[in-house]
């Protein structure tokens, strides 16, 4: 029997597996009872929409074996099973393409490292925590042959013909290590089973030896005898009433279903009537998935038909915006054989989902009245992602914008767009905002000093979608948004007088900086609103910002070469300075040094940074 190496990663993987998660191990019997759960649903699937299933009897059940002799646990479920190619590419190797991400993730700390195995991916492996050998043997649905697969989880595994009762089905043998023998006994392996695994819609029967007696006083003996038992509730928790269901079946639900070993932030369950009958209900993990930002994230809603599992796959079941959302969408009224197609343009599905997104936009804005705490959590969770949304879902606009958090010069904390039009005087007209690298930077923007004089709050924006999004949103209740780093946006200071001299003088040394520093300017000009700083960069209107380049070059993309607008502060000491200067040349160094520092004030790098490291020394 030839044996297969593990892929690359797989032998690192466990032993990291192990070790990491070593004080919660118990979790490994989740893990394969939800797998197992998810092949009956496939499975179900199968009978009621394939001929070829469709006369079968299928009664779907999970069993659990204990052999408490010889110290093995074996479960079984009559799901779809793996053919041989499956079981290799299953098993045998980590399919995910995160997986090398995932080694680096892992921190040692078992608690966190054990969301991050369900969150990649990687559940069975974690039966290696408590196995010397697993034996896994199965068949697929509509197959003849049967197969095994078997492994010490350390030096590759073995697939091989097999012998599987002519049904289809996956049943897994394990040997457990002597320190873990405590999972072949009845009250542990139930103890658990009603801990993580009470909302599996299907029954799970523990087969155990009972002791039993016979004959009396002296006679009496002992003797075991095989016994089962249904441990589990097996109903969908959905589709049980709100009324019947407590916080604790919600989160203990959450945990298996969304493999995370943390509680949910929140949850929100819906039964709708009527119209269209559905139920719903949605999770919001307490952190944001690891890949919430990557392309290929697994979507987290899974769509149920009258309780048939179809699909945990489509995207599309709320916008994208919500792609952090875990939970079930359960219809009444969609026929069992949809295909992706027709969920992509299904009527009574866009309903749902629009009334879904309602929902939880209003739950959403409910939290932050009710529960502070939670609410700053889900902020700096889901706050960038949110406003995903403000670019791509206008109807929801208002709604987003009634959660969506920012920094502002008020003060430390979020603030929404409700508090700011609050604080806003009468002369105030617009809500005024600037973009940056990061927010110590962004605070630190010479220009808000003027504004900050004025008595005018400035929301202070540093995601990189915030350049993209926040122009879209041009207004919030009749109030324009404007960004102060905008050349156009500073008619507020006109009326101020005095900050930009029209004498000769000052002329004449703008045109010279100008032509000193012409390839990296569009413009020289006196501010009307630097306070302290000699100098400030702001982008024009037509132009691409400083920032959006920024970005593009980050993603690789080719820009044409992006040229600010160099304000300078005529009231500073060192203007004065210029105005007496005669050589160019020295003109000209001074004016790279003032430009290079008002890049590196917006936390952007000079472009010649070789040059502008040395400029000090030479001025000195
Ligand atoms: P995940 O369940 O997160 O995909 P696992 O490592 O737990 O990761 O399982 C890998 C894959 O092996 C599953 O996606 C499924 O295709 C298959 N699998 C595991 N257990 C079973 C089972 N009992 N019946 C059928 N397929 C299974």
């Amino acid at each position: 029997m030839a044996k297969k190496p593990f892929k690359a990663e797989v032998d690192r993987l466990l032993k990291l597996i192990i070790h990491s998660l070593y004080s919660n191990t118990e979790i490994f019997l989740r893990e394969l009872i939800s797998n197992a759960s998810d092949a009956l649903d496939k499975m179900k699937l199968l009978t009621l929409i394939e001929d070829q299933f469709k006369n079968e009897d299928f009664s779907p059940r999970i069993d659990i074996e204990i052999d408490e002799e010889n110290h093995t646990l074996t479960i079984t479920d009559n799901g779809v099973g793996m053919s041989e190619n499956e079981l290799n590419t299953n098993l045998g190797q980590i399919a995910h393409s995160g997986t090398a991400e995932f080694l680096e993730k892992l921190t040692g700390d078992s608690k966190k490292d054990s969301n991050l195995i369900g969150q990649f991916g990687v559940g069975f492996y974690s039966v290696f925590m408590v196995a010397k050998s697993v034996l896994v043997r199965s068949l697929r649905a509509g197959e003849t042959q049967a197969h095994s697969w078997e492994s010490d989880g350390t030096t590759g595994y073995s697939i091989e013909k097999c012998d599987f009762n002519g049904k289809h089905g996956t049943s897994i043998l394990i040997h457990l290590t002597e320190e873990h023998y405590e999972f072949a006994t009845r009250w542990r392996v139930q103890n658990i089973i009603e801990r993580y695994s009470n909302h599996i819609a299907f029954p799970i029967f523990l087969h155990y030896q009972e002791t039993k007696f016979e004959g009396e006083g002296e006679n009496r003996t002992e003797f075991k005898q095989p016994a089962e038992e249904q441990v589990n509730s097996a109903q969908a928790l959905w589709t049980r009433s709100k009324s019947e269901l407590k916080e604790e079946d919600y989160i203990n639900f959450y945990h298996t279903f969304a493999h995370d070993q943390e509680d949910p932030l929140f949850y929100s369950h819906t039964k709708a009537e009527g119209n269209l009958e559905y139920t719903t209900l949605f999770y919001i993990p307490q952190k944001a998935p690891m890949d919430l930002y990557q392309a290929n994230y697994q979507a987290g809603v899974k769509l149920y038909v009258k309780r048939v599992f179809i699909t945990d796959d489509d995207k599309e079941l709320l916008p994208i915006y919500l792609r952090f959302v875990r939970g079930v969408i359960d219809s009444q009224d969609l026929p069992l054989n949809v295909s992706r197609e027709i969920l992509q343009q299904n009527r009574i599905l866009a309903n749902i989902r629009s009334a879904s997104v309602k929902k939880l936009l209003g739950e959403f804005r409910k939290l932050a009245e009710t529960d502070k705490e939670k609410f700053k959590i889900f902020v700096e969770q889901y706050n960038r992602v949110l406003k995903e949304g403000l670019y791509n879902d206008f109807a929801h606009k208002e709604d987003l914008l009634s959660v969506i958090r920012f920094k502002s010069t008020h003060g430390e904390d979020w603030v929404s767009l409700a508090e700011y039009k609050d604080r806003m005087s009468d002369e105030q007209k617009d809500i005024y905002y600037i973009t940056g690298q990061n927010e110590q930077v962004v605070r630190s923007n010479p220009l808000l000093a003027a504004y900050k004089k004025k008595g005018y709050e400035v929301l202070l924006l540093s995601d990189e979608i915030d350049e993209f999004v926040i122009p879209m949103v041009r207004e919030y209740q009749g109030k324009p948004l404007k960004a102060i780093n905008l050349s156009e946006n500073d008619s507020l200071f006109d009326d101020d007088g005095g900050a930009v001299p029209d004498d000769e003088k000052h002329k004449e040394l703008l045109e010279k900086l100008k032509k000193q520093l012409e390839d990296r300017v569009q413009e020289v000009r006196y501010s009307k609103r630097l306070e302290e700083a000699p100098a400030a960069l702001v982008n024009s209107q037509d132009g691409l910002s400083m920032q959006m380049n920024r970005m593009f070059k980050m993603m690789g993309q080719e820009t044409p070469e992006v040229k600010p607008i160099l304000e300078l502060n005529a009231k500073h000491p060192v203007i004065e300075k210029l105005l007496l200067m005669d050589s160019e040349a020295e003109l000209k160094d001074y004016g790279v040094m003032l430009l290079d520092a008002a890049y590196l004030a917006e936390g952007l790098l000079p472009k010649e940074p070789h040059i502008f490291a040395k400029l000090p020394f030479k001025l000195l």
